[in-house]
């Protein structure tokens, strides 16, 4: 598996899959066409599959146009095209309506992507396993942070502190910002009135709740208004690592080197479920999006109340195991409703599975393994219909369809 900083990502939402990696794209098709001093007049994007039925939504022609802005450029949105991946982009260069040049990429998750037909450069391996009970062999009786130190490269801690600081930052924005996120859909930020009603709440377990939920409110309206946020594992995802990173920060005053740690192992946690499943809502559904987030939160609960990974594996595995089959369905494509909301129950969800890992498996060994878990994430989300996947064809997304 590949280094940890590959599962945090500081970028623009609302999308890794969907606004990152076209942008991505984007920027190496220029440095293609300048390479190659190539003549055109015109530039044609045409978007495949859930890029066009939610690009919209999620941003894609607007992130392709503004990068695009020094050129004559067309955006296609092509609902009908079977692609092999949903989430493909063409690019062609047409000099007097003749296309002269055309490069295809597939943004494939996680903010990367791959050229239609050439093998993928392969992120370096930074860890000789991909599944969790081996990950436990590596470990036996050695100190989980010490281990992640000693395979990864020394930039780490450096890398892991900017994550915190962006996920703050992207928490405070929302909290001080009001109007409106998702354009036409106009969904009313509300981060700031939860985060107003926590500081008047009196009963503790109720506080936390409002707090951990406005925290995630603020870093996915951020998100959904195109901010900065930071990818945990994906960027409509990215309010659940984000809450509890703040919280933990800012209300318990717990020290930043005990956070970065602690997402070193919620990273790991990221990192299996990617490479074993998928972290891609228009692959797998939502529960591999705020599914994986609230499995690492619930890992990265659990390693700061230093428990065993026996623990952290049982809290990781409740976390995912309850959101298996959770459908990828944002209303009119915007990653608003039901996906702000949803990162505040993925919160909720790690912090129960934290809880259920501290005082219940003790009396019962988990019937289900964490590698179970995934492996039947993944058949689901190969099972799941593709119109529950990202393409806003049904589910929620069909709710007042005519505004
Ligand atoms: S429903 Fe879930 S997977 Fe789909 S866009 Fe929203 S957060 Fe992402």
């Amino acid at each position: 598996m590949e280094s940890i900083k590959e599962i945090y990502k500081i970028g623009n939402g609302p999308s890794s899959s969907h606004t990152m990696g076209p942008l991505y794209a984007t920027k190496c098709f220029i440095d293609f066409f300048k390479k190659n001093n190539i003549k055109f007049d015109k530039i044609r994007v045409t978007l495949y599959s859930s890029l066009a039925w939610t690009g919209k939504g999620h941003l894609t022609d607007k992130i392709i146009k503004e990068t695009l802005k020094d050129y004559n450029c067309e955006i296609v949105f092509d609902y009908k095209t079977l692609t092999e991946h949903p989430n493909t982009l063409k690019f062609d260069l047409l000099l007097k309506d003749k296309i002269v040049s055309s490069k295809t990429y597939i943004s494939i998750g996680g903010g990367y992507i791959k050229e239609n037909g050439v093998e993928e450069d392969k992120i370096p391996d930074v860890y000789q396993f991909s599944k969790f009970e081996l990950f436990k062999q590596y470990i036996q009786n050695n100190d989980i942070v010490e281990f992640i130190d000693s395979v990864e490269d020394e930039s780490l801690n450096d890398y892991l502190s900017g994550v915190v600081d962006a996920m703050c930052n992207s928490v405070e924005k929302g909290l001080n910002a009001s109007g409106t996120v998702a354009f036409e859909l106009e969904v009313k930020r509300v981060a700031k009135d939860i985060f107003e009603e926590a500081q008047k709440e009196k009963d503790e377990s109720v506080r936390r709740t409002l707090f951990l939920t406005s925290y995630a409110y603020a870093a996915s309206e951020e998100n959904a208004s195109g901010g900065v946020i930071v990818t945990a594992p994906t960027a409509g995802s990215c309010g659940v690592l984000a809450s509890l990173v703040h919280y933990y920060l800012h209300n318990l005053k717990i020290d930043k080197k005990r956070i970065i740690d602690a997402l070193k192992v919620s990273g790991i946690i990221g990192l299996i479920i990617k490479n074993e499943a998928s972290i891609s809502g228009s692959v797998a559904g939502c529960q591999a999006e705020i599914g994986s987030a609230s499995s690492m939160g619930a890992a990265f609960l659990c390693a700061i109340d230093n428990m065993s990974l026996n623990q952290i594996g049982y809290a990781s595995e409740v976390a995912l195991e309850h959101s298996l089959g959770l459908t990828c369905d944002p209303v009119h494509g915007y990653v608003a409703i039901p996906c702000i909301e949803r990162n505040a129950m993925g919160v909720l969800r790690a912090y129960d599975s934290y809880l259920y890992a501290k005082h219940i498996s003790k009396y019962r060994d988990a019937y289900v393994k964490f590698d179970d878990v995934v492996k039947v994430m993944r058949e689901t989300g190969m099972k799941m219909n593709e119109d529950l996947k990202e393409t806003s064809r049904a589910g929620l997304a069909k709710i007042n369809k005519e505004v």
